[in-house]
Parts: structure tokens; sequence; C-alpha cells
């Protein structure tokens, strides 16, 4: 197994398995983060790199599925191919290598991403996982977490007949069985079908659609779901589209830059100057405030995204071209 080191922690790439997952801790949400809903009202222009510390909080982020099916646009992840579903076993080893790969015996907030590669919704294993055996073998681990959090972020393909019935169990496992604490994040990128058809290569379904299931999601406990937007300068997000679609009550909305990925710079998506000036963000976020939503928005640092921590990149898919 190959480990990369990164400025906030490591990737590791395990060929023989054909999986990709990563650890990394957490600049501080004063630091990364604005969002007036929750008291952070600074604009963030760049992102300082500083050390970080796992004890305060750490995000393991892991694979679904061996390589992906989907074929988004900005994604890396299926140049690797696609190669099967991680079965519980695989999920389970992916948390113990992460967990035993440090010193830290304790922290405040251990959170983890279904988000590196594949999409969460074609694994039942996924929720199983996670109903199960996951907060047991953090223990096992040796790991004292005041916090487990696990998170689902989903493009909702169409072809998935299952999906709208994972998305349920999710909520269901988020609101009953953890108390609030899980969250739920749909990649909606713009309100706009064509421009979303671009994105998600046709493959994500209409919003009309997501905005039904939404409908029959129960109220969220703990944290709102999430809405997330991955922008570039062209991004369409209108709120209107959005009042009529989604619930304010229900949902928040997120806002990133779409990633520097190789598939992104080639299907030529503008991720330009992203990371150093909050007017790129501004411009969303402010007619979204005005409409009533609550917005975070989310800056990597340079290092971060040079790091290729950030969602869409795969290291092992390099090493299958190569
Ligand atoms: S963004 Fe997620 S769902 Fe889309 S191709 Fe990449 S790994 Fe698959």
């Amino acid at each position: 197994m190959e480990i990369v080191k990164t400025h906030t922690g490591k990737i590791y790439v395990d060929r023989d398995r054909s999986l990709e997952f990563l650890t990394v801790g957490d600049y501080g949400k004063e630091n990364n983060i604005k969002a007036n809903f929750l008291g952070y009202t600074k604009e963030i222009e760049g992102v300082e790199h500083h050390d970080v510390d796992l004890a305060d909080k750490w995000v393991a982020t892991i694979s679904t599925q061996k390589g992906c099916p989907m074929h988004c646009g900005f994604c890396d992840v299926p140049l690797f191919g696609f190669h099967g579903n991680c079965s519980e076993d695989d999920l389970g080893y992916q948390i113990k290598t992460i967990i035993h790969g440090e010193q830290i015996k304790k922290t405040a907030r251990f959170n983890v991403h279904f988000a590196r590669m594949g999409e969460p919704t074609f694994n039942p294993n996924v929720l199983s996982f996670t109903e199960d055996k996951l907060d047991a073998l953090v223990a096992e681990c040796g790991l004292e977490a005041d916090t487990i959090h696990p998170v689902v972020s989903t493009m909702l393909p169409r072809s998935n007949m299952m999906a709208e019935d994972f998305v349920r169990y999710w909520c269901d496992i988020k609101n009953n069985a953890r108390g609030g604490e899980a969250g739920l994040q749909f990649s909606i990128n713009s309100t706009d079908d064509a421009q979303r058809d671009k994105q998600f290569n046709g493959m994500s379904m209409r919003l009309r659609a997501i905005s039904r299931l939404a409908d029959t999601l129960p109220s969220p406990v703990g944290r709102k779901y999430t809405l997330n937007f991955a922008v570039t300068n062209e991004t369409i997000l209108d709120p209107s589209v959005l009042d009529d679609l989604f619930d304010k009550d229900k949902f928040v909305v997120k806002i990133t830059p779409i990633h520097q990925t190789s598939t992104a710079l080639l299907s030529g998506f503008d991720v330009g100057d992203s990371y150093q000036k909050y007017s790129v963000y501004s411009k969303f976020e402010a007619p979204l405030l005005d409409h009533g939503w609550d917005v975070i928005v989310f800056v990597p640092s340079y290092e971060e995204d040079s790091d290729r921590i950030t969602c869409g990149n795969a290291l092992i898919s390099n090493a299958r071209k190569n």
C-alpha cells in the first residue's frame, strides 16, 4: 500500500484492494467557513495553511465503491474504472487502517465521509455498516471519540432504482438510531437541469425528481440536510428556483469551489481563482441570504487542493493510466 503524506493528513492508495481513502485534520470552522447562521461571519479571502490537531476534529474519507460507475464531468474516479461495491469488511478495513495509522487515542469529533470513490446509494453495505458496526469498530480500534458523525454525499443517480429508499433509510439512521448525529448531502451544483446534465453527464436525477424525494424526507433531527453546490464562475444558482424546489426548514445550502481535478480541467470547468477571492462566492451567497436560506461557504486552502484530498480526486486513477 502506498501512503501519500499531505499537509493535513495522509492518502492511502491500496491497489491490492482497489481502494483509496484518506485521513485529514481540519483548520477550524472560524478559518475556513462563512456561515452567518452559525455566527461565522468573516469573509474568507484565502485560507492560510497551519498545523491541524486530530484531537479537535478528525475526518476519515473512505470509498464506498472500487472506482465508480458514474461519469461526473469534474471527477477523476471513473478513470480507474468500476470494480464493484465495497463489502462491510472493506469499509471497516479503511476505518481500521486510518485509526491505527495515527498515535491519537482521543478526539472530540470523528467524521466519516463516504465520499472518496463511488456513489454510496449503490451500496447497501454503507447502511448496514453504519447502523451495526461503525461505532463499535471505532471503539475496538482504541479511539475514544466524543462524537462520531458519518456523512453520505450523493449525486442521486437516475439509474439507481434503490437511491430513494437508500436516502430515506439513511434519514432514519440519522434521526432515530443516531439522534441526529449524521449528515446527508445532495450534490446539486446548478439550478439549471441542462447545466447539471453537463456536470453529471446526464446521470443524475432531474431537479424536480430530487425535489419530490426531498418532500418525502422527515424533518431532520440535528443538522439540516445539505444542498451542495461545487461552483465555477459559470454556475447557475437561482435562489427562486431553490425556493420552489426545497424546504428551508429541512435544507441548508453549501457552496464550495469545484476542485482542480484533471477531469475538471479537461472538461473546461473554470476552476481559476476560487481560493483567494471571496467575490467568487459572495455572488452566490448574497442572493441566497436575501431569500432567507442558511448558507455555508466552505473554502479549502491552496495546500488542501494541491494535495488532492478534495472530492473528485483519485490518485489510484493516475496509477491505472500510467
Ligand atoms: S463525483 Fe462521486 S459519483 Fe461522480 S464519478 Fe466521482 S466518485 Fe462517482
